[in-house]
């Protein structure tokens, strides 16, 4: 028997790069907003609950025309998140409680119940992991100035996607440490832009790569949002 499992769906984020009044994840694909396929994937899987977390103003529409609508009971909370989605991770992981922790973008509806399986196995070996692919373009890094300064080897640069996942100690330790040394951060100009990286940054634990999928794509600009109707077909 899986031991016992929470999702935090984040869904609070204004997506500016979209340029569209609507926050991406409401937009809709097909006949549904984006955030319901995600939240589908998880109540037909083996995850026990779902914490969603939305803008303190979508709290309501969410509730009602979302979890209610679609009967998503597995969610249990609809919590409000903040201003990056740092914020907005702590804010879910302060309702969840379970022995691994699946923290997905709700802007990305193509995760499949075979990628959240993959995922668990690797949770339960490794205490962190996070799912993403090998990258098919060759990757710079570059300067202030854009002018490229290294190439990385090709075959160990992934591109990181999500669920990323992590025992429950694991990703509270690493959260609180980056709440309590924020400003610090700040100063420095660092700024944590997954949940791995936390880990990485604030405990010991190793954070292991897991096989995911070319099609899960976070929907970001009006162009991803072409590529997710042609896999939606
Ligand atoms: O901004 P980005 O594309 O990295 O967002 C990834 C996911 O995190 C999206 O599903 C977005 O709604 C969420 N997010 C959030 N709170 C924020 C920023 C982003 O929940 N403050």
């Amino acid at each position: 028997m899986k031991k016992d499992c929470a999702a935090i769906v984040l869904a609070a984020g204004r997506g500016k790069r979209m340029r569209s009044e609507v926050p991406k994840q409401y937009l809709m694909l097909e006949d549904k907003p984006i955030i319901y396929y995600a939240l589908k994937v998880f109540q037909e899987s083996f995850i026990n609950q779902v914490i969603l977390v939305t803008a303190a103003e979508e709290i309501e529409y969410c509730r009602q025309n979302i979890v209610e609508k679609y009967k998503f009971d597995k969610v249990t909370h609809i919590v409000a998140g903040g201003k990056e989605r740092y914020h907005s991770v702590y804010e879910g992981l302060k309702a969840a409680k379970a022995d691994y922790i699946f923290i997905h973008d709700g802007a990305r509806p193509f995760v499949t119940e075979e990628i959240l399986e993959r995922a668990y196995a690797s949770v339960c070996q490794y205490g962190a992991c996070v799912v993403g692919m090998p990258v098919k373009d060759t990757i710079k890094i570059a300067d202030g100035n854009c002018f490229a300064v290294s190439t990385p080897s090709r075959d160990k640069v992934w591109m990181v996607q999500t669920p990323q996942v992590f025992a429950f100690d694991v990703i509270l330790q690493a959260y609180t440490s980056l709440m309590e040394k924020e400003e610090e951060l700040l100063q420095k100009s660092v700024k944590i832009t997954d949940d791995a990286m936390a880990v990485e940054t604030f405990t010991n634990w190793k954070v292991k790569l897991v096989e995911g999928s070319y099609e899960n794509i976070k929907i970001t600009t009006p162009e991803d949002l072409q590529i997710a109707k042609a896999f939606a077909l």
